[in-house]
């Protein structure tokens, strides 16, 4: 299966894509993970990158597209993948696009999960992060035991440098503006598969697993 998430910031694509990408046994690739691991790492892309997401803006089309089409080369991805967080603009769509049918591959469905604006704000200033495995807890809807350390591993809980309230409103801005326009590409393709995001994860996950197999 090939999946793709589109989705607003916060609305719970990583959330889902653990659970997806087990259910089904798909790669999950998240281009947000990938960019923090190497801001972490401080390599020249990571550098690069870091700038534009701390302002809350989208890291521009070709370092992205680069990183996704060498990503979905992997062996792994062969039989199928999730991608979190790709595409972003139209640009990316369509690039996705001329790449997989390159190899043969198109993609299944273009998955929108749908939340709106105050709920995002809350998901989003509310997320904390564990620096050491990367496990998603949310201080009201999903709260570790302690708020700074993760229940998992131990690792310390951070906050996202653009989980703040000024950045978390920019980055929905530039959803509006730059990802939203996506919906209707897959739309128009009849990949579009949209479930509502407002409901407990649990339940997200019920109605997710029956449109993917519907
Ligand atoms: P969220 O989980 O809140 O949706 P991500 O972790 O997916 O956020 O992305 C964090 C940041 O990484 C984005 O705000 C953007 O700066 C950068 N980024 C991630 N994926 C892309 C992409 N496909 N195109 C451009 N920038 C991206
Ligand atoms: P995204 O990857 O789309 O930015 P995340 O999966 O990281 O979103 O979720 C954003 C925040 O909201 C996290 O703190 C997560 O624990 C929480 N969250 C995810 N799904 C739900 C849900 N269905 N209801 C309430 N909170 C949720
Ligand atoms: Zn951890």
């Amino acid at each position: 299966m090939n999946i793709v998430l589109l989705g607003p910031p916060g609305a719970g694509k990583g959330t889902q894509a653990l659970r997806i990408a087990k259910t089904y046994d798909i790669p999950h690739i998240s281009t947000g993970e990938i960019f923090r691991r190497a801001v972490a790492d401080e390599t020249e892309m990571g550098m690069r990158a870091k700038a534009y997401m701390n302002r809350g803006e989208l890291v521009p089309d070709e370092v992205v597209i680069g990183i996704v089409k060498e990503r979905l080369e992997g062996p792994d991805c062969a039989e199928g993948f999730l991608l979190d967080g790709f595409p972003r603009t139209v640009a990316q769509a369509e690039a996705l696009e001329k790449e997989l049918s390159k190899s043969g591959r198109e993609l299944d469905s273009g998955l929108d999960i749908e939340v709106g604006r105050a709920s995002l704000i809350k998901r989003l200033t509310g997320r904390r992060t564990c620096r050491a495995c990367g496990k998603v807890y949310h201080l009201t809807f999903d709260p570790p035991q302690s708020a700074t350390t993760c229940d998992a591993c131990g690792g310390e809980l951070w906050q996202r440098d653009d989980d703040t309230e000024e950045t978390v409103s920019k980055r929905l801005d530039v959803y509006e503006e730059q990802t939203a326009p996506l919906i209707d590409f897959y739309n128009e393709r009849d990949l579009l598969v949209e479930v509502d995001g407002e409901r407990g994860v649990d339940d997200v996950f019920s109605a997710v697993k029956q449109l993917l197999t519907a």
